[in-house]
C-alpha cells in the first residue's frame, strides 16, 4: 500500500448516521453514510473497499472526490477545514467472502436459507460504509437498516433497537467506539436470554437449524463471565445487552463485536448431553476471551493495530482467569499448560518469527498479525508472566486505573505498564519490554561447573538460528528462595551447589510452575536429581519436563533417543496434563519411521506397552462420576491404542460402532471420534463412507461434523481419497470455514498426502480466490509445514512457494515455514537411526 500516514489525522469523526438496504436477492447494499467530524485540512480521506460512489457532499454541497483503490481511500477537496459533515451515497456488493457484510448459508430440512452477518476486523469496516476505519477514530453511531425482510425474521446489533419505521429498522445510539468492532446480523434466529446480577440483559442466538437446547451452556457461561468481570475489573458493563451470536459460515473462532459477539457455530453451541468436558471447557474459554474483550478492546481500545496483542494476549490470558473462577472443577489452568505453552514455544523457537509487538502499516499484513502462537499464546505467557510477579490485587487495582483513564478511547502498551508498575511498585515495563520486543526466548543452562551452581541465558532454537546476542529480564521462579527473583544477565553464579542443595533438601529447580516463557537444560547432574524424586513432583512440574525435553531434542541441544527410555515413567500417570504431555513427545517420535517399516511396528509396541494399562484402568466408555483427569486422559490413551495397532482396541471400538450403527451421532463424542476412524480404517467401505458423507452434511452438530470429518480423511483407499477432494470446493457439503481441517486431515493421511499437496498445489488460485485476504488464509502453509518431514517435500514446497513469498501476508509464513521443514529433516536425518535403536531397546 503506498499511503502510508493513517487518514485519521486528516479527518477526525464525531457521528455516523448509517444507514443500509440489503438485499439478498440481488446482492447489493444501497447505502449512505453521513459522518460528523473535524477536518484538520482541506484534502481528506475516507476508507472504502469496493464501494462504487455516487456522491459526496460536505455540508449540503457536492463535492468532488476522487476513489483510489490500491489505498483504499476516497480522496475529497473540501472548500474548507474545520468542523464538516460529509454524505456519502453508495452501492456495494454483497460477497460471500465472510468478510464486511456476508451472507451465511444453512439448511434447515433440507430448505436452504441464510443469516447476513458481519465481521469488520480488522479493515473491513470499509466494505459496508465509508469511513475512517482506523481503531483511533472513536465515534458514536446511529444505525438504519432495511432489508428485503420477512416475517418470522430478526435482527439484531450493537445496541437495542428503538424503533422502526417503513420497514427500517432504527438502533439506539452506540458508545464511542471503533469501526471494526460494529455489527449486526437478520435473519430467522432463535434465542434465549437472561439477566445478571447487576441487570444486563444476555442473549444467545443461532439458527433454527439447533435445538433450542443448545443454547443453554453457552448463555449461563456467558452471564457468568460477565459478572465475573464486573466483579474483577471493578468496572460495569457498559451496555444495556451482550449478545452471543452463532453464524453458520465464519472464518475466524469469534469476534469480539461490542453488544454482539459472534462465534462459529462448533465453539458457542453445544449439545448438553453429549459433549466431551475438552470441548465444552474450548467453549467456555472462547466465551470468556470474547467477554473480556468488551472492557479491553471494546471500552479501550489499542491505539493502533501493532498493539493488537495488547487485545488478544491480554483476553487470552483473562478467558482462563474467569473460567478458572467460574468452573474451579476444571483446573482450567492445566489446560493452558497443554495447549498456549506449547504453541507459543514450538512458534516462537525458529528464527524469523514475528515479535509480540509488530510495527505495521498495510492492510494485508494486518491481518498477518494475528499469529495465534504468538500474538494470543506467548503474549497471554508474557500476562500470566506480570500475573505471577505483581498478583492479583496489584492487577485489579491496576486495571480499575487503565480503565478509568482510557474508557472510550485508546490506549498502548506503554500505558498498560505504567498502570500495572503504579499499582505493584514494580518497573513492569522494563522488564516486559525485553519480551515484547524481541522475538523468540531463551534457554537457561543449568550447570554445575567446578561445584558452583550456574545458570546461563542464551536465544533457544529449533533450526538453524543466528545468534544476535539477545538477552531477556526473565523470572526465574527458583525453588531456591536465595536466587534472584529477575535474571538478566548473562551468566549467574548461586553459589556451591552442594550448600544449594543441602538447604533446599529437594532437587534445584527454576520456572516452577512453568509461567515464565524459558525453557531450562539441566545438566546431567541436576537432571538425575530431579529425575531420581520424579513422583513427588506435581503434574505441572512432571509436564514440563517433558515438555523441556522435547523442545531440547527438537533444538538437537540433547538427543532424542535419550528421551526414549524416560517415556514409561509417566506412562501410568493419573494425571490428564502429564498423559497430553506423555503423548505429545510419543507422537513426535512417528516421525522417524516410515509407513509400514520395522521401526514403525516397533513404535507401535512401545505405543502399546505405555498406553495398555491405562486402556484397561479407563475403558472404552465413561463412567458415571469419573474424574475430569479420566475423561480428558480416555482419548489420549485410547487413540495411542489405536495407533499401536492394539487388536482389543481395535475390536472393541468395531463393536461400539456395530451396536450403535443407526445413531452413531449419539456416540459418545469423547470417543465417537475414535470409534468412526476405526471403522472407516479398518472395517471401511463405500458405503459407509457415502453413509458418513450425508451425514456430515445433514447434521447441524458441529461435534458430530469434526468426528466424521477426522473419521473420513483417515481412509486408506485411494478412490475414497478422490471422492473427498472432490468435495473440498463444493460448498454444499465443505464450507470454506471447515475446509482446512479437511485439507490437513488427508495431508497427514500417508494414503492421501499427494493427493492433498496435488490439489493445494493445482488450485490454489480457486482457494486464493475463496478464502484469500482473509485472517486464516496462511494457516493452510502452516498446516502442510505440519506434516512434511522429508527433502523431497521440502524442495517441492520450496518450488511452489518461493515465487509466491513477496505475496502480502505470506512472506513471513513461507520463510519461517522453509527453516521448520528444513529443520524437521535435518533431525530426522541426523537422529533417525539412534531413535529408532533406543525405541527397539525399549520393546525388546
Ligand atoms: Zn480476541
Amino acid at each position: 500500500m503506498t499511503e502510508t500516514n493513517h487518514f485519521y489525522e486528516t479527518f477526525q469523526p464525531s457521528h455516523y448516521d448509517l444507514y443500509l438496504d440489503i438485499n439478498r436477492e440481488t446482492k447489493l447494499i444501497s447505502g449512505k453514510t453521513t459522518i460528523t467530524g473535524n477536518a484538520s485540512q482541506t484534502a481528506i480521506s475516507l476508507h472504502q473497499k469496493y464501494l462504487k460512489v455516487t456522491a459526496v457532499e460536505a455540508d449540503g454541497q457536492t463535492v468532488d472526490f476522487q476513489l483510489d483503490q490500491p489505498s483504499e481511500a476516497i480522496r475529497i477537496n473540501l472548500k474548507q477545514a474545520g468542523e464538516t459533515t460529509l454524505t456519502v451515497t453508495y452501492i456495494a456488493p454483497l460477497t460471500d467472502s465472510m468478510m464486511g457484510i456476508y451472507p451465511s448459508y444453512y439448511e434447515v430440512n433440507g430448505e436452504k436459507k441464510q443469516i447476513i452477518g458481519t465481521q469488520f476486523e480488522t479493515t473491513f469496516a470499509r466494505q459496508a460504509f465509508p469511513s475512517i476505519d482506523e481503531p483511533e477514530a472513536k465515534a458514536t453511531f446511529d444505525l438504519a437498516i432495511k432489508f428485503d425482510e420477512h416475517p418470522g425474521e430478526t435482527i439484531i446489533s450493537n445496541m437495542p433497537e428503538v424503533r422502526t419505521e417503513n420497514g427500517v429498522h432504527y438502533f439506539d445510539t452506540t458508545m464511542k467506539m471503533s469501526t471494526y468492532l460494529i455489527a449486526f446480523a437478520f435473519g430467522e434466529l432463535q434465542s434465549k436470554q437472561t439477566k445478571t446480577k447487576s441487570g444486563v440483559t444476555v442473549g444467545v442466538f443461532g439458527t433454527k437449524a439447533h435445538k433450542a437446547s443448545k443454547l443453554d451452556f453457552a448463555l449461563d457461561i456467558a452471564k457468568r463471565s460477565i459478572e465475573f468481570y464486573e466483579d474483577f475489573y471493578q468496572t460495569s458493563y457498559p451496555l444495556p445487552h451482550s449478545w452471543q451470536l452463532a453464524l453458520p459460515d465464519f472464518s475466524a473462532g469469534a469476534m469480539e463485536n461490542w453488544g454482539l459477539v459472534t462465534y462459529r457455530e462448533a465453539y458457542l453451541l453445544l449439545d448438553p448431553d453429549n459433549t466431551s468436558l475438552e470441548m465444552k471447557q474450548l467453549v467456555a474459554t472462547v466465551i470468556a476471551h470474547e467477554l473480556a474483550h468488551q472492557w479491553f478492546g471494546d471500552l479501550v481500545t489499542m491505539k493502533w493495530w501493532d498493539d493488537l496483542w495488547l487485545n488478544e494476549s491480554f483476553a487470552n490470558m483473562m478467558e482462563y482467569v474467569a473460567v478458572d473462577a467460574i468452573e474451579p472443577d476444571w483446573h482450567i489452568w492445566e489446560t493452558f499448560q497443554t495447549s498456549e505453552a506449547p504453541m507459543a514455544l514450538n512458534r516462537d523457537a525458529t528464527d524469523g518469527v514475528q515479535s509480540v509487538h509488530v510495527s505495521v502499516e498495510d492492510p494485508a499484513e494486518i491481518d498477518a498479525l494475528f499469529d495465534s502462537a504468538i500474538v494470543y499464546a506467548k503474549g497471554a505467557r508474557m500476562l500470566v508472566m506480570v500475573r505471577s510477579l505483581i498478583g492479583d490485587d496489584a492487577l485489579r487495582k491496576g486495571l480499575r486505573k487503565y480503565f478509568e483513564a482510557h474508557q472510550y478511547g485508546n490506549a498502548t502498551g506503554a500505558d498498560l505498564w505504567s498502570a500495572l508498575g503504579e499499582a505493584s511498585d514494580l518497573d513492569v515495563g522494563a522488564i516486559m519490554n525485553s519480551w515484547l520486543e524481541q522475538p523468540g526466548y531463551p534457554v537457561v543452562d543449568a550447570q554445575v561447573i567446578d561445584g558452583e551452581l550456574t545458570l546461563k541465558q542464551h536465544q533457544f532454537f529449533i533450526g538453524e538460528g543466528k545468534n544476535a546476542g539477545r538477552r531477556w529480564q526473565i523470572p526465574l521462579n527458583s525453588n531456591d528462595p536465595q536466587a534472584p527473583v529477575i535474571f538478566k544477565d548473562d551468566k549467574l553464579s548461586l553459589g556451591q551447589y552442594d550448600d544449594v542443595r543441602k538447604r533446599l533438601n529437594e532437587p534445584f529447580r527454576v520456572n516452577v510452575g512453568n509461567n515464565s516463557h524459558f525453557i531450562v537444560h539441566y545438566d546431567d547432574t541436576l537432571l538425575n536429581d530431579i529425575l531420581a524424586h520424579l513422583d513427588q513432583f506435581d503434574a505441572i512440574t512432571q509436564l514440563q519436563l517433558m515438555q523441556d525435553l522435547r523442545l531440547l531434542a527438537e533444538g538437537q541441544q540433547i538427543s532424542y533417543a535419550s528421551v526414549v527410555p524416560l517415556l514409561k515413567r509417566f506412562a501410568d500417570s493419573k494425571a490428564a496434563v502429564v498423559i497430553t504431555a506423555l503423548y505429545s513427545l510419543a507422537n513426535n517420535l512417528k516421525k522417524f519411521v516410515l509407513p509400514d517399516s520395522i521401526a514403525e511396528k516397533q513404535l507401535q509396541q512401545l505405543f502399546d506397552r505405555l498406553s495398555s494399562a491405562q486402556v484397561k484402568r479407563l475403558g472404552w466408555q465413561p463412567v458415571a462420576g469419573e474424574s475430569n483427569d479420566d475423561q480428558l486422559a480416555r482419548p489420549t490413551i485410547l487413540n495411542a491404542a489405536l495407533y499401536a495397532q492394539n487388536s482389543d482396541a481395535i475390536v472393541a471400538a468395531h463393536q461400539i460402532f456395530m451396536a450403535n450403527q443407526t445413531k452413531l451421532s449419539t456416540l459418545s463424542a469423547d470417543i465417537r471420534g475414535l470409534v468412526l476412524t476405526n471403522e472407516v480404517k479398518h472395517y471401511g467401505s463405500e458405503k459407509l463412507f457415502d453413509q458418513l458423507l450425508a451425514d456430515y452434511r445433514q447434521t447441524a452438530d458441529a461435534s458430530y461434523k469434526s468426528s466424521i470429518r477426522a473419521a473420513l480423511t483417515s481412509t486408506p483407499d485411494a478412490a475414497l481419497i478422490g471422492k473427498l477432494i472432490a468435495q473440498f470446493e463444493n460448498a454444499d457439503v465443505i464450507k470454506p470455514q471447515d475446509l482446512r481441517g479437511w485439507f490437513r486431515g488427508v495431508l497427514a493421511n500417508a494414503h492421501g498426502e499427494q493427493a492433498a499437496w496435488d490439489w493445494i498445489r493445482n488450485d490454489w488460485q480457486w482457494l486464493e480466490d475463496t478464502v484469500g485476504g482473509d485472517m486464516e488464509f496462511a494457516t493452510y502453509i502452516t498446516v502442510i509445514t505440519g506434516v512434511f518431514k522429508t527433502a523431497d517435500r521440502l524442495s517441492e514446497f520450496k518450488a511452489f512457494f518461493e515465487p509466491k513469498i513477496n505475496t502480502p501476508g505470506l512472506t513471513r509464513e513461507i520463510t519461517m515455514d522453509i527453516k521448520v521443514i528444513e529443520s524437521r529433516v535435518a533431525l530426522i536425518e541426523a537422529e533417525k537411526e539412534a531413535v529408532n535403536q533406543a525405541v527397539a531397546d525399549e520393546v525388546e
